[in-house]
C-alpha cells in the first residue's frame, strides 16, 4: 500500500502509523522523526531544521522535498509507503505527484485524522517520547508501565521541545493556513478518507483498519 496520514499536530498521526506499519509491513517515513534524528547527530541538516521546529514553523519545502526524494528511491520503498506529515504544503503534494510517478508507486490512500483543538492540547502537552528509541507515550491516555520510564529501552522519557503551548498555536496556524488545503486537494482526486481521531487509540485504528481494507480490495 502507498500510504499518507494526515491531520493537526498531536490528532494521533505518530501513535496510528505504528499500528499500520505492524498491519500492512510497509516502511514509515515520518519527516518530523527524519528531522529529528538529523538534530540528535547535529548534522547540517539538523541545525537548519532545528531553527524551524523550534519555533513551531514549517521547515522550507526544498529542504524537505529534497529529503522525502532520497528517502523515496531507497529500495525498501517499492513494497510501499506510509507517509507521516508530509506533504504538509500544496508545493510539497504537487512535488510528491512527481516523485511517486518517479518511483512507480502513485498515492493510494490519504487517511485525515481529524480532531478538535481542545483534545489536541491536551495530546500534546501530556506527550511524552524517548529519546533514545522514539517510542511516543502520554501521561494519561498511553501510560509508560513505569511513569517517565520508556517501556522499550528503559531510557528516561522526555518532554519534545516544540510540544509547547506557544509552539502548539505556531504549528496549529500553519496547520490551518498551508496544510489544511491539502485536504480539498486529495479529496478531488478521491483518495480522502476521515478518521474520526477523538476516539480512543484502539477504535482510531479499527477505523483505520476498515479504510485500508476498503482500498486494498
Ligand atoms: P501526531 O503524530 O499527530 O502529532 P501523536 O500520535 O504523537 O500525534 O499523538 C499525540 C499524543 O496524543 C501522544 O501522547 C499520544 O499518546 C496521544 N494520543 C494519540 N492518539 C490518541 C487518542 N486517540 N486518544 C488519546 N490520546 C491519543
Ligand atoms: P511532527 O513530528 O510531524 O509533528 O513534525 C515536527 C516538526 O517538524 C514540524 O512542526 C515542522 O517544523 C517540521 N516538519 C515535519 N514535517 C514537515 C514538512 N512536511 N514540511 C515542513 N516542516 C515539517
Amino acid at each position: 500500500m502507498n500510504i499518507i496520514i494526515m491531520g493537526p499536530p498531536g490528532a494521533g498521526k505518530g501513535t496510528q502509523s505504528e499500528k499500520i506499519l505492524a498491519y500492512c509491513n510497509i516502511p514509515h517515513i515520518s519527516t518530523g522523526d527524519m528531522f529529528r534524528e538529523a538534530i540528535k547527530e547535529g548534522t547540517e541538516l539538523g541545525k537548519l531544521a532545528s531553527s524551524y521546529i523550534n519555533q513551531g514553523l514549517l521547515v522550507p519545502d526544498e529542504v524537505t522535498i529534497g529529503l522525502v526524494k532520497e528517502r523515496l528511491a531507497k529500495p525498501d520503498c517499492q513494497k510501499g509507503y506510509l507517509l507521516d506529515g508530509f506533504p504538509r504544503t500544496l508545493a510539497q503534494a504537487e512535488a510528491l505527484e512527481k516523485l511517486t510517478q518517479e518511483i512507480s508507486r502513485p498515492i493510494q490512500l490519504v487517511i485525515n485524522i481529524t480532531c478538535e483543538k481542545d483534545a489536541l492540547i491536551k495530546r500534546i502537552s501530556g506527550r511524552r517520547v524517548c529519546p533514545k528509541c522514539g517510542n511516543s507515550y502520554h501521561v494519561e491516555f498511553k501510560k509508560p508501565m513505569v511513569d517517565g520510564v520508556c517501556d522499550n529501552c528503559k531510557s528516561e522519557l522526555v518532554q519534545r521541545k516544540d510540544d509547547t503551548i506557544e509552539s502548539l498555536q505556531v504549528r496549529l496556524n500553519a496547520y490551518e493556513n498551508q496544510t489544511k488545503p491539502l485536504i480539498e486537494f486529495y479529496d478531488k482526486k478521491g483518495l480522502l478518507k476521515e478518521v474520526d481521531g477523538l476516539k480512543d487509540i484502539s477504535d482510531v485504528f479499527k477505523d483505520i483498519q476498515k479504510v485500508i481494507s476498503e482500498v486494498a480490495k
